[in-house]
Parts: structure tokens; sequence; C-alpha cells
């Protein structure tokens, strides 16, 4: 809660006074609404104002209330997405209203207020999805596409009520209220309206995410898959002047998006969770012009006379004289009977605070020896009753960094399992409990686990390039002196570091063959790119 609510000071108010105007409230008066867009800022100068969720249904609730000196909103402001809740008055009272515009100049000219409102529209955030204030979802823990929206929805951080259909009763309660019945589940109200098992193109579009635009047809850089290194490349090049467009398949923020505490990132020494560090980063690109698309899967890319034409999976092009490949790598799935089955409603690839949510006061299981499965019981300890780590390794740091070890040995409701590995996968609808091997002496166990999180590496998401381009034999895009052998620039170009062997086409982060496979290096390789486009387009 630190820093989500600040005051601002007499000085804050007299200077934001002379960019918006005053206007007194009256008791009852909505000053933005549920799914309002481009609010203004406003700040309390006298009365109270309310934050309620709900508002005119019989759901109905104060999430808090604000005084003098508080501002109101929280990062939908800056986003572009619809508000989650309504602001009422409370009293007769005064606020100050400034255009988003305004605010926005603001935050580039004074870095003391743009941090204290960025900081408390973060956090606050944070708490919204902690409180289940925003869409409502209603739908069956057994149901994959109940569980495909909350994914989705996790990954974009945007707050979720859910209401399991199988043990809520407030769940058959709401469907008989909408006049639905549990086979048009699940069901989505996003501010206040409701979608029937919607595609997530189409939640992206009512929840307000930045959609692809004929705008974005042509542009100087087009970067592919926003984690670590597309954000940072869509920085630099659009700090640096360039029409650029980002686009990700599911959400800004990559894997390091799913990271609950990442603490090994140059100056966070108390670390920092994947969401804010992306969602900094969208701002901070947006503020330099890039644009963004979301959700907006690369499906095939060609070369184009002198430019290069990546489709999407919509069936629109986007055509771009410079390409930065940025798509990373997703986890590897565990080789186990009936995977597939699970995986639509018990077997997660991410710990954020969305999973942690999901498997509350449940025992659950967590496979993998590496950092991200440290993290993962680190963060998920505080959640989850009991946790087994189980990892093929014999010793917990064969490949998990000492910080991580030293604090997952610390943990009373963790069990660490070595030599072990997951054979079986038991339950009817949902998981239920898995058997465990001991890989040197043979001994089966059975587990109790609600939940399971696979973290065993990763393979590179390659698939769309279609031969454009070079790939190593595990499928990572090949640059600089290792696409050397490949080279096929018109007049035999040799690639810079970190260019395939397309001349102006880049590839940084957990995609390239060769990388760290580390948020710092995936951002230092996503702001290098963008020095070496300019590079290459130098002579042309
Ligand atoms: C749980 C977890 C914890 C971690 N903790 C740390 C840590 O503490 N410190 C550290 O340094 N590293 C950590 N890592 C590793 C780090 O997150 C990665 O190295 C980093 O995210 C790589 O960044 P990237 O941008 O190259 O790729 P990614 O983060 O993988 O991002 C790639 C993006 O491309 C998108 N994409 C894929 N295919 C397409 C397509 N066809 N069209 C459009 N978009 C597409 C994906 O949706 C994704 O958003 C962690 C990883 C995980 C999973």
């Amino acid at each position: 809660m630190q820093g989500a609510y600040p005051r601002l000071s007499d000085a804050q108010i007299a200077a934001l006074t002379g960019q918006g105007d005053r206007r007194g409230t009256e008791p009852g008066e909505i000053l933005f609404g549920e799914g309002e867009r481009d609010c203004d800022f406003y700040v309390v100068l006298a009365g109270h104002v309310a934050s309620v969720e709900g508002h005119g249904t019989h759901e109905e609730r104060i999430i808090g209330v604000h005084g003098r000196g508080r501002f109101l909103g929280e990062l939908s402001l800056l986003t572009g997405e619809g508000s989650f809740y309504t602001a009422m008055a409370l009293d007769r009272g005064e606020v100050l209203a400034v255009s988003v515009a305004r605010l926005r100049e603001m935050i580039a000219r004074d870095p003391a207020f743009g941090d204290l409102v960025l900081r408390a529209y973060l956090l606050r955030r944070s708490i919204l999805i902690g409180l289940g204030v925003g869409l409502r979802v209603v739908g069956s823990r057994y149901s994959p596409d109940t569980r495909r929206v909350r994914d989705f929805a996790a990954r974009n951080r945007i707050p979720v009520r859910w209401l399991d259909l199988e043990t809520d009763p407030a769940a058959e309660a709401m469907l008989a209220q909408l006049g639905v019945t549990p086979g048009d589940t699940p069901i989505v109200i996003v501010y206040g309206r409701m979608f029937r098992n919607p595609g997530n193109a189409e939640l992206a579009a009512a929840i307000g995410l930045p959609a692809p635009s004929a705008q974005q047809a042509g542009c100087d850089m087009l970067v592919v898959g926003a984690g670590p290194a597309g954000l940072s490349a869509a920085v630099y090049a659009a700090s640096e002047g360039m029409q650029v467009t980002a686009l990700d398949s599911v959400a800004t923020g990559g894997q390091a998006g799913t990271s609950s505490r990442i603490e090994n990132y140059l100056g966070f020494p108390s670390g920092i969770s994947g969401a804010e560090l992306a969602d900094r980063a969208v701002l901070q690109a947006e503020k330099f012009g890039a644009r963004f698309a979301v959700p907006a899967e690369a499906t095939a890319i060609a070369q184009d006379s002198g430019y290069y034409r990546v489709r999407l999976a919509d069936g629109t092009s986007l055509t771009s004289t410079s390409v930065v490949i940025a798509t990373g790598a997703r986890y590897r799935r565990l080789d186990v009977p009936r995977l597939d089955y699970f995986e639509k409603t018990s077997v997660y690839y991410a710990a954020s605070q969305a999973e942690a949510l999901m498997c509350h006061s449940d025992p659950v299981a967590i496979v993998g020896g590496g950092n991200s499965a440290g993290q993962a019981a680190i963060f998920l300890s505080a959640h989850a009753t009991r946790i087994a780590l189980i990892l093929r390794e014999h010793d917990l740091s064969e490949h998990m960094s000492r910080y991580l070890v030293d604090q997952v040995k610390r943990l009373p409701n963790v069990q660490v399992m070595v030599d072990s590995e997951v054979r079986e996968l038991r339950g009817d609808q949902a998981l239920e409990a898995i058997t465990v091997v001991g890989s040197r002496t043979g001994a089966r166990r059975v587990l109790p686990a609600r939940s399971l999180f696979v973290f065993i590496g990763a393979v590179p998401c390659t698939d769309w390039l279609g031969g454009l381009v070079d790939l190593d034999d595990h499928g990572f895009v090949r640059t600089g002196a290792g696409a050397l052998a490949a080279a096929s620039g018109p007049d035999g170009t040799e690639p810079l570091p970190l260019e395939t062997n397309r001349p102006g086409v880049f590839a940084v982060g957990d995609v390239r063959s060769g990388s760290a496979k580390r948020v710092a290096a995936a951002v230092g390789e996503g702001a290098m790119a963008i020095r070496l486009a300019f590079e290459r387009a130098r002579p042309a």
C-alpha cells in the first residue's frame, strides 16, 4: 500500500492548478464511470470522492474514499483502457480536473511528480488485481475457455473476479440474473457489457487494449514480440525518432511479465516484479511515440521489394524497412501422460499474482531446478499450503543461483525433492495428485497437488519465420558471425552483430542463438539492435 495513495503537497497542487479547471462537486456526482476512457486526472481539493465498484448494481461496493490532496484513477488512465470503477463525489466539495494530455506533459516535465503518479498507479493496479475489481468471469474451473480468458487477463495485468461455477453460489445467481445457462459460459462482463465465451481479440477490443490499426501498416521499425528485448527496442527506436510498431501475440512483458520478482536487474536492489517492469517500459515507449498492438500474432514474414512484410493471424499485414525479431521462447512442456488434459485447468507456466490467486490455499507442485522454479517456490510459498519442488538434479544449486537456493531452503512449507521426476498426473476433472519417482532409488510417491507449475527450459518461438532467416540446430535465430555462412544480402553484405542473414532483420533476446537468457541481456540487445539498424540503413 505504501505509495499507492499519496497526498499531493500544496506546491504540487498549485503547479497543477494552472493546467486544469477547478470545479465544485455535488453529493452523488459521477466524475467518471466504469468503462469510461480518456477521463480527466482529478485531484480532490475539498470534500470526499469514493471509488465505487459496480455502481448502481446490487453488487455495489466502495473500494476507497479520497479526501483533500489525493488524486484519482489508476493505470488505465495512462494506458487507454476503460476505468474499472466509478469515481463518485460523496459530499459538496471541489476537484481539480486536468486532461490526460496535460498530465502526460507534467509527468515528462517533472520527474518527481511523474514518479509519484506512476508508482501510485502501478500499485493501485496491483491492489485492484488482488481485490478482483474489474472484469467478471463466470465459468467452471474445468472449462478450458474459462482458463484461457483468465490467463489472457492475467498476462495483460487486467483485474478479474472469477466466479467458479463449481463452488461459488454467486455464479449461479449471476447466470440467473443475466438470463443465461451454464452452457453459455464462460461469461465475461466487461464494463457492464456481457460477452459469451469471447475470443482474446474480442476481449482485448472490449477492454481497450491497443489493436493493430491501419496507421500501423507501414513503419520504419517493426518489433515482433514485446518482452524485455522488444520493449527495449521499441523505447530506443522511438526515442531516436523512428516510427515504431511493436506487436505481441499475448501481452507485453513476455516471460519476464510472468515473474513475481526479478532480483538481478540492474538498478532495482530490492527487486522489481516483471509486470511493473513491463508496464513502465510500455509507458516509456509510448511517451516517445511507439505504437503497440496486442494481441497481434505474427504468422509469416517475407521480403517484398525493399521491405519486409509481416503477416498477422487476423489476415492483415504490416510492412517495414527494418524488423527486430524478439519473440523469445516459451516454456518446454513436461513429457507425462494426460498433460494436454490437465493443461486446460491445472498446469501453469507462469507464477505471478494472478496464478497465486488461482491456487490459493492449495497444495502445489513445481517442476524444475533453474532460477524460475526457485523464484516460483519463494513467491508461491506465501499462498499455497504446501509446495513440492521437484527436480532431476542431484543438488538444488546445480542450475539455481545461490541467492535463490538459500531462500528456498529456508521456506518451511517447501519440500525440495532432488533426483526426482513427475511420472503421472492424477485426478478426474482437475489435477488432484501427482506420482513422483526417484531416479536413483526408483521409489514412487503420490503427492497431493491441485496445481502444477512447470519451469523446465524453453523452446524458441521461431515457427512464424518460415525459413526467411537462418536458424541453428535448436531453432534459435543465428546472428552476426553465426549467420555469416548463410549471408544472403543482395551484394553479399556481411551481417552486423545481432543481424540475421537478411539485411535489416535483427534478432534479440532469448530467441537469438547463444543469448544469455536474462532480462538485462535482452534489454541490452534490444537497445543495441536499434543502433545497428541505423548503421545498416546509412549507406542506403
Ligand atoms: C518465471 C520466470 C522468471 C524469470 N526470472 C528472471 C530473473 O529473475 N532474472 C533474469 O535476468 N531473467 C529471468 N527470467 C528470464 C527472462 O524473463 C528472459 O530471459 C527474458 O524475458 C527474455 O526476454 P525476450 O524479450 O527475449 O523474450 P520473452 O520474454 O520470451 O518475450 C517474447 C515475447 O514475444 C511474444 N511472441 C512470441 N511469438 C510471437 C509471434 N509469433 N508474434 C507476436 N509475438 C510473439 C511472446 O508473447 C512474448 O511476449 C525469468 C523467466 C521466467 C519465465
